[in-house]
């Protein structure tokens, strides 16, 4: 076993907490079949005695481990020796203040960060996660890895696949619901793409089973090795912010992987004495795809000791059964109607105190043009992010002088299609692409203007427009 000995997994049903070995690959409990937790031996871990030791690792980044932003931090996930872990120099992602957005949110100037994770390899925040997944393949000795996916897993995936050369990337799409950005990564680097009928929740199904039957790897974010590496986000965070803790964070919910890792990442950095409290978590759902909204403010799921009312989420789901409903929306990458990690989410809110909103389509693309035009350009699944904490600000929930994080998931290139249409001049462009999921309007449109190729009329626009 080369795994560090510290490590294990552990069911994360506190009346179950059935443990399996680091190496195992089933991410399932042997038990009950609900989700594991990486977990380790608090009596043979080795965590700093502050955060702020961890940054002298920076001034030693020729180590591609310290380099990485990620496994600079990786004595908070040690579930692998160092010499095993795998890198592509993912995490060199910024916390940019942004006081254009603030205004926008209703918060005072420099109350307002935005975490860029659009700057990793593959461009969207899951390389945090691939990397982590990676290094436990390589521990477990795997040769292929599938993942479903809206788009953003599968680009990573097949990034990490092709730069390592030590797996074959098989990933599962909905058909024609993948952003051309998204797929060109995946075509590009070499993966095996499978396009089933079905949307996402159809191609995770099947994924599963798949992966179970040919004993391939699973890199979706059941597979919990991915949250560790997406807790890294969080230290990143509080690294930037000089290792104090912002208010509120908030993140876009999908198959809700991340809010699960951040939860994770907060209550042991309490638990092992690194900070005193957590900040408050905030999802957004898109209202096409409102599963946990539905679940948690509007039915009232809880955490409750990991004893889950699973009578009121079946009855919801068969709801959604009866209706024959899809989730619909423009923000892809949260287009999905059962969150794997629905029960790893409820504990993150429950242990952060946090809530869920959801916010349209209209909403999600007028928050994306005020990001792009404060400075950084996000997809519309991350624009969620600030619709969300605008909506929180209205509600009172959050105030005006509170310190707030929103997560941009993704890189603006990742889904041109939307940007461009809502920018359009052309009438036709904008209906067929936002006209029928219900936008009304470009509320900060930046349309080109039409000259004529005349050098007279062209000076005239400029000096009018400029
Ligand atoms: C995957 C993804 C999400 C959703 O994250 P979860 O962890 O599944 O909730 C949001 N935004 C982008 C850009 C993504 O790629
Ligand atoms: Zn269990």
């Amino acid at each position: 076993m080369v795994a560090m000995d510290a490590a294990f997994q552990r069911c994360i049903v506190p009346r179950c907490g059935a443990t399996c070995d680091v190496a195992e690959t089933a991410f399932v409990c042997p038990r009950c079949g609900g989700l594991l937790d990486v977990a380790y031996d608090a009596a043979r871990l080795r965590v700093p005695r502050a955060l702020r030791e961890i940054e002298g690792r920076w001034a030693d980044r020729a180590d591609p481990l310290n380099f990485s932003g990620v496994w600079r931090f990786r004595d908070l996930l040690p579930f692998a020796p160092p010499e095993h872990v795998l890198t592509i120099g993912e995490g060199q992602t910024i916390l940019q203040r942004a006081d254009a957005v603030a205004g926008y949110v209703g918060l005072h100037p420099g109350r307002l960060f935005l975490q860029y994770e659009g700057l990793n390899p593959s461009g969207s925040f899951k390389d945090n996660g691939m990397t982590a997944a990676f290094t436990h393949a390589r521990l477990v000795g795997a040769r292929r890895a599938a993942c479903a996916s809206t788009g953003n897993t599968s680009a990573s995936l097949a990034v990490f696949c092709s730069a390592t050369g030590l797996m074959r990337a098989i990933i599962f799409i909905g058909s024609g619901k993948i952003s051309y950005g998204k797929l060109a990564q995946a075509l590009d680097h070499g993966a095996l793409t499978v396009q089933i009928t079905g949307d996402f929740d159809d191609a995770m199904l099947r994924v599963q089973q798949v992966a179970r039957r040919l004993g391939i790897y699973l890199v979706n974010s059941i597979n919990p090795f991915r949250l560790e590496g997406q807790k890294t986000i969080m230290f990143r965070v509080l690294e930037a912010l000089r290792w104090e803790v912002p208010d509120w964070i908030v993140v876009p919910g999908g198959n809700l992987g991340n809010v699960s890792a951040f939860g994770k990442a907060f209550h042991e950095l309490v638990e092992w004495g690194l900070i005193r409290r957590p900040p408050r978590l905030a999802v957004i759902n898109a209202a096409g795809a409102d599963t946990f909204y539905q679940l948690y403010e509007v039915r009232g799921l809880r955490w409750n000791g990991g004893v889950l009312d699973q009578t009121l989420i079946d009855g919801y789901y068969a709801e959604l059964e009866a209706r024959n409903a899809r989730a619909a929306t423009i923000a892809s990458a949260i287009e999905i109607n059962r969150p794997v990690n629905l029960p790893k989410a409820l504990r993150a809110l429950e242990q952060c105190g946090g809530v869920v909103r959801e916010v349209t389509d209209q909403e999600i693309l007028d928050a994306k043009a005020k990001v792009g035009a404060g400075g950084l350009g996000c997809e519309p699944a991350s624009a969620a992010s600030v619709a969300g904490a605008r909506k929180l600000r209205q509600e009172g929930v959050l105030s005006v002088d509170d310190r707030v994080v929103c997560i941009l998931t993704g890189h603006q290139l990742k889904d041109p299609t939307a940007t461009v249409a809502y920018h359009s001049t052309d009438q036709r462009t904008f209906d067929e692409v936002l006209g029928q999921r219900g936008v009304k309007r470009a509320t900060f449109a930046n349309r080109a203007i039409q000259v004529s190729n005349d050098l007279d009329e062209i000076i005239k626009a400029i000096e009018l427009y400029s």
